[in-house]
């Protein structure tokens, strides 16, 4: 037997490779080569704030470096608590609320606490795929509500409304979506907390990004509407606003009866999160807030300049409204998005990943991250337009 066949039968049944693989096989390009501007990861270069770094070498210095509370500091969780209350959130009490290594961690522990097999989960495509991993994991079936350019990649109720069966047990909503950086407006989130309210769906409201949008864009916190906190999940994290990705700390709240459960299986897995973050973390809240709003300044003007070279290239791409997430279409150069990022890596040392790996099932979008500052998006631009007019002249 070969080694890749006797590895292969050694894997359990549910282990499906595909998106980390692109991700690492991208990366590991990209770090053979120099000067590549990076628009790939969902991770700012943007520091995190220095008041919370503080907060983080402080507690360090003052010993916390033991297992903490399993649901998370006390004093971290009024914090959330009072937070999502001033964002207009649901009012949840100390423990209806549990701190994770990050918010991708609590997808997991999420769909395992919710999903029998045989559930239908209903998830945005092209949407955050670990929410359709963890499914899988649970076993439940996947289903995907496809969103298009006709209708700038939002979730509508409509669609929403056509996805339902029977079977349907979850629905996640994630506003501002990644990868397509846009926002499903509040009457429409309206229209789908009624939905789930007819067709007794839980929702689980991803809004680790409800703090970055742009224009007049506004996020509806989905727990706060009329008889939605009893059915809704609520996850957000740090990574984003705060800059905080490589602290590894985020949240999920939600109705007592079912958090008891998904805090015992947090606990099963991650014991407690890291203190030192933690304690950043509540630094992050209960300091000054400008600078989630200094960074989101400087998105949004890095969102225009990409939007105007990608309108200069004649690059369609979907009206960015929240996250910092372009998401654009390139079928225009004949090559199948996949095969153009990996192009588009070799020739133009531009990295940016193909909407597939977000399940999208035309391979025409890529997604590229706001990560870079202004001048180095424009040389970017210059950078497609060469590799695009090479593919051109074949
Ligand atoms: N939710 C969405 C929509 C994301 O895009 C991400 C990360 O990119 C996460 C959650 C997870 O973030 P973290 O685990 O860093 O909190």
């Amino acid at each position: 037997m070969e080694a890749s066949a006797l590895h292969a039968n050694r894997l359990a049944n549910r282990v499906k490779l595909k998106d980390a693989h692109i991700i690492t096989k991208m990366t590991d390009i990209a770090a053979g080569l120099t000067d590549v501007i990076k628009l790939g990861r969902g991770d700012p270069d943007l520091d995190t704030p220095a008041h919370i770094v503080k907060a983080g070498q402080d507690a360090l210095g003052r010993g916390e470096t033991h297992y903490g509370h399993p649901l998370g500091l006390p004093a971290l969780r009024e914090a959330i608590a009072r937070n999502i209350l001033d964002q207009g959130g649901a009012n949840y009490a100390l423990d209806e609320i549990v701190v994770t290594p990050g918010g991708q961690h609590a997808m997991f522990v999420i769909a395992l606490a919710l999903l029998n097999p045989g559930d239908e989960i209903l998830v945005p495509c092209p949407g955050y795929n670990p929410y359709g991993q963890a499914a899988e994991l649970a076993d439940a079936t996947v289903v995907n509500i496809r969103m298009s350019m006709e209708t700038n990649f939002t979730l509508t109720a409509d669609m929403v409304k056509a996805a339902i069966t029977p079977k349907s047990k979850v629905l996640v909503l994630i506003n501002p979506n990644n990868p397509t950086g846009t926002v499903t407006a509040p009457d429409e989130v309206e229209k789908i907390a009624k939905l789930a309210i007819e067709h007794d769906l839980i929702v689980i409201s991803d809004e680790i990004y409800a703090r970055l949008t742009y224009g007049n864009q506004r996020i509806q916190p989905v727990a706060s509407l009329p008889g939605m906190k009893e059915r809704t999940i609520t996850l957000s994290g740090f990574s984003k606003a705060y800059a905080m990705t490589g602290w590894r700390i985020g949240y999920f709240a939600g109705p007592r009866e079912l958090i008891v459960a998904m805090a015992e299986i947090n606990h099963a897995f991650a014991i407690s999160v890291a203190s030192v973050s933690q304690y950043a973390a509540l630094a992050a809240l209960t300091g000054p807030q400008d600078c989630v709003e200094e960074m989101r300044l400087i998105y949004d003007e890095r969102r225009k300049a990409l939007c105007e070279g990608l309108e200069a290239l004649g690059i369609p791409y979907a009206e960015p409204q929240g996250a910092f997430y372009v998401y654009a279409n390139v079928s225009a150069t004949g090559l199948p998005a996949s095969v153009f990022c990996e192009r588009l890596l070799a020739e133009g040392r531009v990295l940016m990943y193909p909407g597939t790996i977000y399940g999208d099932y035309t391979d025409d979008f890529v997604r590229m991250s706001l990560t870079q500052p202004v001048d180095r998006i424009r040389e970017a631009m210059a950078r497609i337009q060469t590799v695009v007019n090479a593919i051109r002249a074949e």
